[in-house]
């Protein structure tokens, strides 16, 4: 690839030189149009012209090799599919809260005053984790208070569960360029 040089920047405000190019971040979709890494223009380049990838979205112009122009692609899309072991979500407030949708886990309402609560609570001995810990507004974690649902008599909605892991978090605390974004789900855009 050291033969590539700039051929033209169209659509960029502040053209990048040939190196700064190579080096551009490309989205790599999975085969499912997952995102599934990011990867260089230069490796980019090279998937495509291998036929290990095809081109979605160039948005940088084109790149003269020795022999021909190459498109530079902002998204590719393999043509296999990765299997990704997906790491375990972690446990925190916020996950809990897009889990179950930002939706009290008793009384079924969507509030802003949300809090944390343990099932069974931390006082009985309830533990810390996905299968014991839901949504629930103030409201509702002031009547309960400490006790188990059955104690309380209420109801949870549905048994809490480990969320699926999250196949986005390899853009989390990344700059989502906007070429991008028609393949990022809002949600993972943090
Ligand atoms: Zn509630």
């Amino acid at each position: 690839m050291d033969g590539l040089s700039i051929q033209n920047t169209d659509g960029l405000d502040a053209p990048l030189s040939g190196v700064q190019l190579l080096h551009a971040p490309v989205l790599v979709l999975n085969l499912n149009y997952v995102p599934l890494n990011i990867c260089t223009v230069r490796r980019a380049v090279i998937l495509v012209g291998k036929s290990k990838a095809e081109l979605l979205e160039n948005h940088r112009g084109q790149l003269r090799t020795v022999s021909s122009l190459v498109e530079v692609p902002s998204v590719i899309r393999l043509d296999y599919m990765v299997k990704k072991p997906s790491l375990p979500r972690k446990l925190s407030k916020k996950e809990v809260f897009l889990r179950d949708r930002f939706t009290c886990q008793y009384c079924g309402k969507k509030a802003q005053d949300l809090t944390l609560d343990h099932v069974v609570p931390r006082r009985q001995h309830g533990s810390h984790t996905w299968e014991n810990v839901v949504t629930a507004c103030n409201r509702c974690n002031l009547r309960k208070a400490g006790r188990t649902p059955a104690e309380a008599n209420m109801l949870l909605k549905k048994e809490p569960r480990a969320p699926d892991p999250n196949p986005y978090l390899i853009l989390q605390n990344r700059t989502l360029l906007d070429e991008w974004l028609p393949y990022v789900p809002w949600s993972a855009r943090g």
